[in-house]
């Protein structure tokens, strides 16, 4: 039987490299269900190549552009954001890729948990906003959680066989971005430019900005904090620079696995929908003699001052992580539009997470309100 696969957000970086995989393995899956945003030219390329059953185009002013390009195939066209929850919350499909970028991303892929449906997350900032109500969603449908982020991929990778060994720590490997090793007095001058060229991975805009501020790595905590089911103190960040270990997991006897390969997105996206198989490939070969020292830092969470806010709002709960995403969700696009200054983008979001009220245990409604009010918040720092 094969797999069909809803990949919500089909145009990013993600759907398109997880369509790479369905493309090379067309006996073990089919691409069910693509939704995008806004790119529709590519949405529809893609639709006519691939021939969903089900396209959404969630920005419902592109709808009759999309409807009268697929007219002549079999294909159901829907729009708007009620589409892609309803869509997540249907049998129409086997896994679900969450590879929306950003809060976007989490209305659907927690219709998709709340249905007990198996959901390979690419999505990240889904628990970062309400990792407890998606966790505690995910524990009573009984829906399968894949991690697809790559440190995410390999502690869970780690983890087969180890159901009963409880973990002492993970370790989460981070590359320290394109600015790895500089100081306040040049990064006060970087434009995005520059801040989009990861060293060793090529991925949509916002989570390279993040990646560049290590913002990526912050959420990425609290990311595996949820997914994993770890005490806060259980994380650590360690900077590997040549991303080839991509995380660890130590065990209580001080064992301590690690996953590597080569950086490729391609890899964690095929071992999510694979799983519990791991499909052959020919995707390049690690050769640790390309490698001869793999290097281990720590964070100068001084100069990268997201990672620290990051880190505190993980440790204060309640809403301060959602304050976290949403500030950061305006400060990237600001930054992404040269509103604002790289230091800034910390600066903005610090106020953020000092004026917003806090809310011990937040619902559902308390983070999408805690969401709005955030980011009108952090527009009126610039113009
Ligand atoms: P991207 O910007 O390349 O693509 C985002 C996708 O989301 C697009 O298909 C777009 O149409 C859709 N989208 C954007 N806004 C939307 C909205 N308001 N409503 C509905 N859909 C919307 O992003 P990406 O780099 O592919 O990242 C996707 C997610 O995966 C992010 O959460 C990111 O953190 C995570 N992730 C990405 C990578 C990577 O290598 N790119 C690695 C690890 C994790
Ligand atoms: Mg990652």
């Amino acid at each position: 039987m094969k797999k069909r696969i809803a990949i919500y957000g089909s145009t990013g970086s993600i759907g398109r490299q997880a369509l790479e995989v369905i493309a090379e393995n067309p006996d073990q899956f089919i691409a069910e269900i693509l939704t995008a945003h806004s790119n529709t030219d590519l949405l529809i390329q893609q639709a006519v190549q691939f021939q969903p059953n089900v396209v959404i185009v969630s920005d419902e002013l592109k709808y009759e552009q999309v409807k009268s390009a697929l007219s002549g195939h079999p294909i159901k066209v829907f729009a708007g954001e009620a589409s892609l929850i309803e869509i997540a919350g249907s049998d129409m499909y086997d896994i679900l890729l969450a590879g929306i970028v950003g809060y976007a991303g989490l209305s659907s892929t927690l219709a998709a948990v709340e249905q007990g449906k198996c959901v390979a997350l690419a999505n990240k900032e889904t628990l970062v906003v309400a990792g407890d109500i998606v966790s505690a969603a995910a524990k009573k449908s009984g829906a399968l959680l894949i991690p697809v982020d790559s440190e995410h991929s390999a502690i869970f990778q780690c983890l087969v066989g180890e159901a009963h060994n409880p973990i002492e720590k993970i370790i989460l490997t981070a590359s320290g971005g394109p600015f790895l090793g500089k100081k306040p007095n040049y990064l006060i001058n970087v434009k995005k430019d520059h801040a989009l060229q990861h060293p060793n991975w090529t991925m949509g805009a916002k989570i390279s900005i993040d990646s560049a501020t290590l913002m990526n790595k912050g959420l990425e905590m609290i990311e595996a904090k949820w997914l994993f089911d770890l005490q806060n103190e259980q994380i650590e960040v360690l900077v590997h620079s040549q991303s080839i270990i991509h995380s660890m997991v130590q065990f209580e006897d001080g064992s301590i696995k690690a996953q590597m390969g080569l950086p490729d997105m391609k890899l964690p996206i095929q071992y999510a929908l694979a799983w519990p198989k791991r499909l052959k490939n020919d995707f390049k070969r690690l050769n640790f003699k390309n490698y001869p020292s793999l290097t281990f830092e720590s964070a100068d969470t001084k100069t990268f001052r997201n990672l620290a806010l990051a880190k505190e709002a993980m440790f204060k709960g309640g809403n301060a992580p959602c304050v976290l995403n949403a500030a950061n969700e305006v400060v990237v696009d600001a930054f992404l539009k040269n509103k604002i200054g790289f230091l800034e983008m910390s600066d903005i979001i610090e106020q953020c997470l000092e004026k917003v009220a806090f809310i011990e245990k937040p619902g559902l409604q308390d983070y999408k309100d805690c969401n709005t009010e955030t980011r009108a918040l952090a527009a009126t720092f610039f113009k």
